[in-house]
């Protein structure tokens, strides 16, 4: 059955799969949705042994509808090749008794490469299906790991150029060093002087901006998006969620038809929300569990009914969960309105003007498969060191927040369903602070002494995505105020008024 998309903010209007992937955001400042979300057609028994490919293209058949076949298993192979440095492409390791799934395998060592390594190409294949020959400007807001994942994804595509904003100061020195070492003609890094909600609200506003869609559509040029709002960043994320299932009942580690529970370090709140559709779909997700850092706002979400974004941002280890505003959610909040435009628009205004919402009791009645809780600074070097001690598997700080907030559910709760932990990023892109949560010693060190003392220790490869900015040359050094991303974008698109 055909599946067409319309805004979380108006249902009106639908379009299709390809016109939502080249749109990015609604023009009403709303997300995407699916009208419905579909059933997996094959049985978990059918799709255990299948490759990761084979199982993508099961999946993103049934959001994609108007791709053809032949498109999308192009897009498939042309994203999940050599990249990745396993031809597994999501390996499941397990420790003690529960299991980790590595999303970091992918060109730049954390999970965005699973969506951002096949976005282009579902980009620019929606591009030629509806006839746009206007060249797409991705624009992008970071809080580390998109910016580089989307770089790489997009580099040197014909057809496209790219934006990125990160925080000048809440990046790890890795990811920075990934991030303005960039190649390719067509990209831009810019560092802002703000926080990474600053660059999210100002990315979105710039989408928003309609004399600025004016002068880029007579230079011939218009927006998308590769941050998580896009749809065609949500579809491929969903492809893990029933590959793990698949994989875990083909190794006989859980029965046909057995729940798993998933814990999924969260920022932007993609990641869980694929989640939340593979379990939609059929996959037997029993509970979803949401792990924040200190910037523990969708805890507080979880426990309260009320979203608040009106506290202090936190700077902490896992720079990729420091977030506020939690964009994905919006789809969420949709979906628990029972598919009302009008009631979810009502509460992103009220968060666009006051910063807090309240859904209601019904609302809430329907989160009760998911849990929220986090993980403090603390909790999270132990969950690095007790694991490494006990293991020798070295997490790194995100996947430890997921980790120490496992712990407190199992102790909270004594569920002790078979547990699937996803893996965000490598602990070489985090190897200061894995380090120093091992021990204190390593402090003394430089990033790149860390970098081959984790790979001793570890007893892991330094992965080629560190080794390749070990020498690389800054070749992006643009600062601004948060105030001047307009112009900034502007004058790299040659856009004068
Ligand atoms: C982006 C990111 C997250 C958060 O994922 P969301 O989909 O934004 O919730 C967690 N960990 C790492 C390493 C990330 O890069």
């Amino acid at each position: 059955m055909e599946v067409l998309y319309s805004s979380t903010r108006d249902s009106g209007k639908k379009v299709t799969a390809s016109q939502t992937i080249l749109k990015g955001l609604a023009d009403d400042g709303g997300l995407f949705v699916p009208d419905h979300i579909p059933a997996l057609e094959l049985s978990m028994r059918e799709l255990a042994g299948r490759s990761y490919q084979d199982i993508a293209y099961e999946v993103m058949r049934l959001f994609l509808t108007d791709f053809t076949e032949e498109e999308l298993k192009q897009c498939i192979s042309r994203a999940y090749d050599s990249k990745f440095d396993t031809e597994v492409i999501a390996p499941i390791t397990q420790a003690e008794d529960t299991y980790y799934l590595e999303l970091f395998h992918g060109a730049t060592i954390a999970f965005k490469d699973m969506a951002l390594s096949i976005l282009p190409h579902l980009m620019t294949t929606a591009a030629g299906k509806n006839h746009a020959d206007n060249e797409i400007v991705i624009l992008a807001a970071t809080s580390g790991d998109t910016g580089k994942a989307a770089l790489a994804g997009f580099a040197d595509v014909k057809g496209t150029k790219i934006i990125v904003f990160y925080p000048k100061n809440g990046v790890s020195p890795i990811q920075e060093k990934q991030m303005v070492t960039q190649k390719g003609d067509n990209t831009f890094v810019v560092g802002i002087h703000g926080n990474f909600d600053d660059a999210q609200t100002g990315v979105k506003a710039l989408f928003n901006d309609r004399e600025l869609a004016q002068e880029m559509a007579q230079a011939g040029m218009q927006f998308s998006s590769a941050n998580s709002i896009n749809i065609g960043r949500l579809v491929p994320q969903v492809v893990y969620y029933v590959y793990s299932y698949a994989k875990l009942l083909e190794e006989e580690k859980i029965r046909d038809g057995e729940k798993i529970n998933v814990v999924v370090p969260t920022g932007n709140f993609g990641n869980i929300l694929a989640a939340f559709y593979a379990k939609n779909m059929g996959v037997p997700i029993g509970k979803l569990i949401c792990a924040s850092n200190e910037n523990k706002v969708l805890y507080d979400f979880f426990v309260t009914g009320r979203y608040d974004r009106n506290r202090e941002f936190v700077l902490t280890s896992s720079p990729s969960m420091d977030i506020l505003i939690s964009s994905n959610l919006e789809r969420l909040i949709y979906r628990i309105a029972g598919d009302d435009a009008q009631k979810n628009k009502e509460l992103m205004e009220a968060l666009g003007r006051t910063g807090s919402y309240e859904i209601t009791e019904q609302m809430k009645e329907q989160l009760a498969d998911f849990y929220g809780n986090y993980a403090d600074e603390k909790e999270t070097s132990q969950q690095i060191r007790e694991l490494y001690e006990s293991t020798g598997y070295v997490l790194d700080t995100h996947t430890a927040v997921a980790g120490a907030v496992y712990q407190k559910y199992k102790t909270e709760t004594k569920d002790d369903t078979a547990t699937l932990i996803v893996s965000t990023a490598s602990p070489f892109k985090f190897t200061r602070n894995v380090m120093n949560a091992i021990d204190g010693k390593y402090d003394a060190m430089s990033d790149f002494e860390l970098v081959d003392e984790l790979s001793k220790i570890g007893n892991v490869d330094v992965p080629p995505a560190i080794e390749e900015i070990r020498t690389a040359p800054v070749l992006h050094d643009t600062v601004c105020d948060k105030t001047e991303m307009k112009t900034t974008v502007k004058r790299f698109l040659g856009i004068v008024s």
